[in-house]
């Protein structure tokens, strides 16, 4: 028997992914989390971020991000190409629309690290994304943590502090925080959300 609408309700019925996003101030441990969430959760996809940053030590394009000119940036931002994008600390970074959606039509869970600003336009956007916090134990813990990294020069560190209080405050319009007190239980937490 024909039922009316068949093809739309069946592409309603289409398995797709669940959208994860990831935040948390500068040096409070996601790069860990996200590591061992990608480790842990097979059907878990990373999306790499485009940058206008420069690559740190070690760091290869197309593996942490795709380091981009701001020419570019500008470029992929007046095509539509990004689903969200932010200025974040002294750069702008982007998540590209059609990285995220082939992998959710995939059926592939899909995780996002990116700041607060872009965590809020992609849950209004997406609502059903969800949003995950990661805060330090103590505003005192986050500074010594991000100052014996050694990666950031004084002034960068500085901005990266005075962003990090900004967005601690807006973690209350997140689905869940988890608190980086113990990063075993932290990320035994995360892969719970996740999975
Ligand atoms: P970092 O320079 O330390 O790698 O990242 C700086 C900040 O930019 C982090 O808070 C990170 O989550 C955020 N970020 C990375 N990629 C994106 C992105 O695509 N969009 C937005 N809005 N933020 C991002």
């Amino acid at each position: 028997m024909y039922r009316k609408n068949e093809g739309a309700d069946s592409e309603h019925r289409m398995k797709t992914g669940k959208l994860f996003v990831l935040s948390g101030p500068s040096g409070v441990g996601k790069g860990t989390l996200r590591e061992h969430a990608l480790n842990n959760a097979p059907n878990l996809k990373y999306s790499i971020s485009c940058t206008t940053r420069k690559p740190r030590e070690g760091e290869t394009d197309g593996v942490e991000y795709r380091f981009i000119s701001h020419t570019k940036f500008q470029e992929y931002i007046s095509q539509g190409l990004f689903l969200e994008y932010a200025h974040v600390h002294e750069d702008y970074y982007g998540t590209l629309k059609s990285d995220v959606m082939s992998e959710l039509e995939a059926g592939h869970d899909v995780l996002l690290e990116i700041d607060v600003q872009g965590a809020l336009k992609v849950k209004e956007i997406m609502p059903e994304a969800v949003l995950i916090f990661v805060a330090p134990p103590s505003v005192e813990v986050l500074t010594q943590r991000l100052t014996g990294r050694g990666t950031e020069s004084s002034s960068s560190l500085e901005v990266r502090l005075s962003n990090a209080l900004k967005e601690i405050a807006l973690k209350d319009k997140y689905d869940y925080v988890i608190v980086n007190d113990d990063l075993d239980s932290a990320c035994e937490e995360l892969k719970k959300i996740i999975l």
